[in-house]
């Protein structure tokens, strides 16, 4: 198969635009994409910090390798990847390696929290204490307020993430499933700011998954291929499962959601600050006590005895 716009052989078809690409045209339209999202989801910066999460992973390794293309023209721009350690000995520390090392090389300043020095606790103490509850369902409440906090801390004006067309399609999905359509007014990428809530951008909502670990592996990035030995609990999954089937069926499936999110969140009000401080923690909340504060309080609660 020849690349629909030059001689070369193609790495990957897009059916969604009825096109093959070869590595340099792949390459040219990912960089494209996040460059055109970060315009849209960024307009008029005017400089200051800019978070990039950082896993270690492919996505991530991708969202922190083109932000800093994307703002190497621009002297008041300072880059703070900020990683997060859940605590998950079997899986974190290699991500963790990947993440410094790429950091390394681009000479990205880095930050890592931890969990069990923010939280008191961590992802892998918590699933042995509460055996019932998928641990993503806490972790990922937590990764996002230690991320917001270290982001915040840092006076960072938005934080990048490395979500890419999949998960959020799988996330719109998920939130139009579980009748939430609050959550799915909030999803990133955000268009205002609140108190205490740095916004969170999504750069690579246009670039599928496997356009993303293509780019990550053509462009030689280092980042880590573990997967965490929790993630086959996730509900997520689920949704990917279908996301994938009705892609196939339709191409363009997962644009389309995206496009859900973004007429929701105009006619449902995103900007609407969030209505609580959470009285435990004082970060924005939708109820008087944050979700991860309940996780917090849930994993400290002895387990009940049957
Ligand atoms: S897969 Fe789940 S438990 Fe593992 S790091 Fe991700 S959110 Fe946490
Ligand atoms: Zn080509
Ligand atoms: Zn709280």
């Amino acid at each position: 198969m020849r690349c629909t716009a030059c001689p070369a052989p193609a790495v990957v078809d897009q059916p969604y635009r009825g096109s093959h690409v070869c590595a340099d045209h792949l390459r040219a339209s990912v960089e494209e994409r996040f460059r055109r999202e970060m315009h849209r989801q960024l307009p008029r910066f005017r400089g200051g910090t800019i978070a990039v999460a950082l896993s270690g992973g492919k996505d991530s390794a991708t969202a922190l390798a083109l932000a800093h293309d994307y703002f190497s023209g621009r002297p008041d721009v300072a880059l703070l990847a900020v990683s997060v350690d859940e605590g998950i000995p079997g899986y974190r520390p290699a991500t963790l390696g990947a993440a410094a090392e790429l950091c390394r090389s681009l000479g990205v300043e880095q930050t890592v929290v931890r969990a069990a020095d923010r939280l008191g606790t961590t992802t892998d103490a918590t699933a042995r204490a509460l055996h019932g509850m998928p641990p993503c369902s806490y972790c990922g409440v937590w990764r996002r307020r230690l991320l917001n906090g270290a982001a915040r801390e840092a006076g960072a004006q938005a934080l990048v993430l490395g979500f890419n067309l999949d998960d959020l399609a799988q996330t719109v999905l998920m939130n139009v499933a579980h009748g939430d359509l609050d959550r799915l007014a909030r999803m990133a990428p955000h268009r205002t700011t609140q108190p205490g809530l740095v916004p969170r951008l999504a750069p690579l909502a246009q670039v599928p998954e496997r356009e993303v670990y293509l780019y990550a592996r053509l462009r030689g990035l280092p980042f880590d291929h573990g997967e965490c030995p929790h993630a086959a609990r996730a509900a997520r999954n689920r949704f990917r499962e279908m996301v994938w089937q009705l892609e196939e069926a339709q191409p363009g499936t997962r644009q389309a959601l995206l496009r859900t999110h973004e007429q929701i969140a105009e006619r449902w009000g995103a900007s609407a600050p969030a209505p609580y401080r959470c009285r435990s923690c004082g970060d924005p909340a939708s109820s008087p006590l944050c979700r991860a504060c309940r996780f917090l309080g849930a994993a400290e609660a002895p387990p009940e005895v049957a």
